[in-house]
Parts: C-alpha cells; structure tokens; sequence
C-alpha cells in the first residue's frame, strides 16, 4: 500500500472494487473500496479508491458493485477439444477413447486445431479465465492463437513412446521456440501423456531435459483408481512411483488428475526433489464414475492442487468457475466432513495454488504490487448473489462463471462488460462448422494410439 513510484499517468487504474487480496499467511481476505494501479502489464499499486483521485490513467475502470479477482487459471486442458465437445457421452474412458477421441484425433489437421484453440480461448475469456495450462498436438497453432487472443499460457507438445524418440524431440523443440513468446505471456514444458503411453525410458530421457532445459514436464498420471491397480499388477508400481523411479519427481511436474493417487504415494510425492504440481478437473471425474483427487491427503503434504477442466471432450466446458465450486462440494460430500474445503480454501486452490501448480507461482495468482496484472472484476449486483454476507461464499457458491465482466492479461483488457475485444466467435463457429463432419469421419478404422491402462 505505497505510492506508485513512477511517474507520469498510470496505464490502467481499476477503483471502486472489493479486491481479493492475500495476507501474509496466504489467507484469503477482501479489501474495500480498493483501487489498483497498472503500469506496463505489471500491477503497480494495491490501494484505496481515495488514494487515486489524483492519480492519470490512461483508462480508468469505475468497478463498484464488483469484485476483483486474480484471473483464474485453468491448469489442465486440451484447447482444441472443444471441437468435440458432447461427441462421446455417458461411456467409460476405455469406449471413450478407444472407439471416439483418438479415431477422430487421428483426422486433426492444423486448421481444426486453430479454431478449437481459438473458441477454446474465447470461452476462457468469457469464464475469466487468464491462463491456461495447454497439453496437445500441433501446437505452434495453439502458441499462435495466444499470441493473438492476449490470453497468458503454458504450452505443451503432447508425446507417446509409439511416436519414436521423435516425438519427444518435436516437444522439446516446441518448448524451447516458443518459451518467453507473445511478450513473454507464453511458457512452455516437455508433454509426455501418460506413464501407460510413453515407456520408463522415455520418462527417465524426459526427466533429463527437463533438469538441462530448466522445463516444467506436464502429464497425466494416477488418472484413476483403476490405472493405479493395473500399474500395480503390471510394473509392480504406481503411476507416482514409476514417476519417482524414472526422475520426473526431482523436476518440476505438473500431475493431471490424481485421483489415482493412493496412501504409498504420499510419501514418495512429499519426498520429491523438485515442485510437484496437481491439476484437478472434478466435472470429469463425476462423468467417468472416478474418486475425486484426494485433495486433504495432499494438503497434508503441502502438494499445491489447482484447478482445472481438462478437455471440453469429457468436460464439456472450460468452466474454471464451476471447477471451483465443484472442488469445495465434492470434497465435503467425500471426506463427510461440512468443515473441509471452505470457500476461503477453495480461493486459495483457485489463486496462489493453481499459479504455483503451472510453475508461476511468482508471477501471478495474487493481487500484489509486482505480480503481472492479470485481473477479473466480478458482478455482484445479480439477484442471485445478494445479499452478500460472506464474500468468500458468495464467490464460490453463488456466482458463476457469466458474472465475469471484465477480463484482463498484462493489463490489456480481452473483454469489457462481457464484450470480447480479441475473438470473433461467429466466424470461428460458421468455419469449425463447415470442418466438422470431416473430422468426425470414424469409418477410416484408424486411431492415434490404444488405450489399455
Ligand atoms: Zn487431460
């Protein structure tokens, strides 16, 4: 709460706001009539609506009635599939795979890529979403259209040991080109898919670029309770363990799902050399019949787990929002327990926990001088969310994702008063139209690769 040490007019001043802010101890807390200061994509000053009467902006947003939040962060998903969203209901993930998503994957041309990525980033904008953890093929197209969209991503070239040690090299190859790009908005990691689909050898040859590269490796893993007895009886092993004793455990690894995860494992996840992220994705798990993530389990061993969507494939929305209050609910009804995963907590998953989960944990996931300003106002002025007598419950039970007005990256606005300023849906609807039936063709008997986990 100082004065803004440069001089001359802020780039954006958003006042009026009850700001979600951290404490010292990480505790979730609001603060009234807040103003914050934005210069050069960075936030600049965290302080009262009175303490910018004076100051000049070059814009200047009038928020009262809505709360400031730091953008979420979807930490597991794969863009593009929001082309195939609603295409393989009510199945279980074998038939799911199997017989829909890697027949139709195996059609994917780079177009198709463009413009799911390109809806995909345009619903994330609209939910309040700010970044985005992105695990899938062709991705100099998904790295393009977050160039172009303004959205802050980590970036992924998804991997199988069937590939050869090519497709390995062609992830690396895409993590190093692409890091810092989009002004530094992009980051990128290594994206083997899952222990079932890419080898110990590969793992352990993906654990040591990593370690020289100083890349964050992002995979699947302890999907479900199933995969882990499979591992089991297969390997001897779980899916953590086979990640402890191929290295990935001593680089930074950001784990989708877990819900795999047994008691062995937490001994071997709190051993970890490096920082051991979890994505969770609840929707999906209520689809396919999983055990959620064990998220009190790995509160215990201070494990950060973000939240996430997964594909829209199995998901069917990039909904971050719904996440949130999924994860709080689910969790109760799990542990039995009405007093675990409050909504203060569920915040905290959705902010510093997701950021750190994506490997930026220093950049953003708060709302404090220093961190980028990626910012969400929310409105509480809906029949649906007033009163208000517990902003933290409010946020997580009561709002929803289309109470999001404003979305800000780096200071740049991508959508003011539900207006999306950098995507223009009709026509990526009426194209991605035109291409589906093409891509959904199933009648060639191929697919990308076999699930039997
Ligand atoms: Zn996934």
């Amino acid at each position: 709460m100082t004065e803004p040490a440069a001089s001359g007019p802020a780039d954006l001043i958003i006042m009026g706001c009850t700001a979600l802010v951290h404490d010292s101890a990480e505790g979730v807390g609001f603060a009234e009539d807040a103003a914050i200061v934005v210069r050069d994509g960075v936030i600049a000053d965290v302080t009262t609506t009175d303490g910018v009467a004076r100051l000049d902006a070059v814009e200047r947003v009038d928020a009262r009635g809505q709360a400031a939040l730091p953008g979420l962060i979807n930490c597991h998903t794969h863009s593009p599939m929001v082309a195939l969203r609603g295409i393989a209901e009510d199945l279980p993930v074998e038939e799911w795979f199997n017989d829909y998503v890697w027949p139709i994957e195996s059609n994917l041309s780079e177009r198709d890529v463009e413009l799911g990525a390109r809806l995909a980033c345009a619903e994330m904008i609209r939910g309040g979403v700010t970044t985005f953890a992105d695990h899938y093929f062709a991705m100099d197209t998904v790295a393009d259209v977050v160039a172009d969209t303004g959205l802050r991503a980590n970036l992924g070239q998804a991997y199988f040991s069937s590939q050869g040690p090519e497709g390995r090299a062609a992830s690396l190859d895409f993590a190093l080109r692409h890091r810092g790009t989009a002004d530094g908005r992009v980051t990128t990691c290594l994206a083997p898919h899952a222990p079932y689909t890419v080898d110990d050898a590969d793992l352990a040859a993906t654990a040591e670029l990593a370690r020289e590269h100083g890349l964050l490796v992002h995979l699947h893993a302890a999907e479900s309770r199933a995969q882990t007895e499979h591992s089991l009886a297969r390997h001897g092993a779980t899916p953590i363990e086979i990640l402890h004793r191929t290295g990935l455990l001593d680089v930074d690894v950001l784990i989708a799902h877990g819900t795999g995860i047994v008691d062995r494992d937490l001994p071997v996840l709190a051993g970890a050399g490096g920082r051991v992220g979890i994505a969770s994705a609840p929707r999906g798990y209520l689809k396919f019949a999983w055990d959620p993530t064990p998220v009190r389990d790995l509160a215990g061993i201070g494990i950060p787990v973000g939240l996430a969507t997964d594909g829209a494939a199995s998901n069917n929305s990039l909904d971050v929002w719904e996440a949130m209050a999924l994860t709080a609910l689910v969790q109760k009804s799990t542990t039995g327990d009405p007093r675990w995963l409050t909504s203060r907590q569920a915040l905290h998953h959705a902010t510093l926990q997701s950021a750190r989960a994506v490997g930026l944990g220093d950049r953003i996931g708060s709302i404090a001088v220093g961190r980028r300003a990626d910012l969400i106002l929310v409105d509480l002025t809906g029949p649906h969310t007033q009163p208000v007598h517990d902003l933290a419950a409010t946020l997580v039970h009561s709002a929803r994702s289309g109470d999001v007005r404003t979305t800000i990256v780096d200071g740049r606005v991508l959508m003011r008063d539900r207006e999306l300023l950098t995507v223009d849906v009709a026509a990526v609807v009426r194209e991605l139209g035109e291409r589906l039936p093409a891509l959904v063709e199933r009648g060639h008997g191929k697919r990308i690769q076999e699930y039997d986990a």
